[in-house]
């Protein structure tokens, strides 16, 4: 029993909002979206209070807004807790002892999207990649890493690269990423091919392949 908070998404984080309606005394809270169309939220960590807090659409929370003397029952199941994920990783020694170009993608996928584009195309990519890959020596040793927890803020990279030792970093060359390479409207393009994002060199190798094999249109050449 209690008062159940109807929330207009706004410019706070959703956790705010909740925690708001929390401190407000609200026993429950629906959220429901500022735009047309269905709100999905995220709590993450930063919510902790054992209420339940759901979503909905903008037109389903106007007709909750605008109903007089309504009463409601909320109810959400829910499971929260610290779930344990992997990075897979494999690796095709090379004859060059030099560098170690690593190929990566994410393995997980978001709530509000089927997840075969992102990023079942980058990872099916990279297993296409590494079928091939084991049929010959590649001269680099190339390094195969399908991510755990991208969604989640980069969780299965950061800590891959943080276990590393300084001459294991040191030895890797290149580090190309796989992310939703499935689209039916592509556009060719490098990114950030001037190299202000941290003037990988890479990136001109990329650009420049790709200008030789006409893969860049012309008007965004120098963009690219
Ligand atoms: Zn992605």
């Amino acid at each position: 029993m209690g008062s159940i908070a109807l929330i207009r998404r706004g410019d706070c984080t959703f956790p705010v909002e909740a925690r708001n309606a929390h401190l407000a005394g609200a026993s429950g809270v629906v959220i429901y979206n500022n735009v047309a169309g269905e709100l999905r939220i995220n709590l993450l960590e930063d919510f902790t209070p054992n209420i339940p807090v759901v979503s909905t659409s903008q037109e389903d929370g106007e007709r909750l807004a605008r109903t007089a003397g309504l009463r409601m029952r909320l109810e959400a199941q829910t499971v929260r807790g610290n779930i344990r994920t992997s990075n897979v990783i494999a690796e095709f020694a090379g004859s060059n002892p030099g560098g170690v170009v690593v190929l990566g993608g994410h393995l997980d996928s978001v709530n509000a999207g089927p997840g075969i584009n992102d990023n079942g195309s980058g990872v099916a990519a990279l297993l296409e990649v590494a079928a091939q890959v084991v049929k010959s020596r590649p001269y680099d040793t190339v390094r195969i890493a399908l991510w755990g927890a991208e969604e989640l803020g980069d969780l299965g990279s950061q800590f891959y690269v943080g276990a590393l030792s300084p001459a294991q970093k040191e030895a890797l060359a290149l580090y190309l990423n796989f992310d939703m390479i499935g689209s039916p409207n592509a556009g060719f393009f490098v990114y950030d091919g001037d190299g202000s994002g941290g003037g990988c060199r890479a990136v001109g190798l990329w650009r420049d392949r790709a200008r030789s094999r006409r893969l860049l249109p012309q008007a965004r050449g120098s963009a690219a």
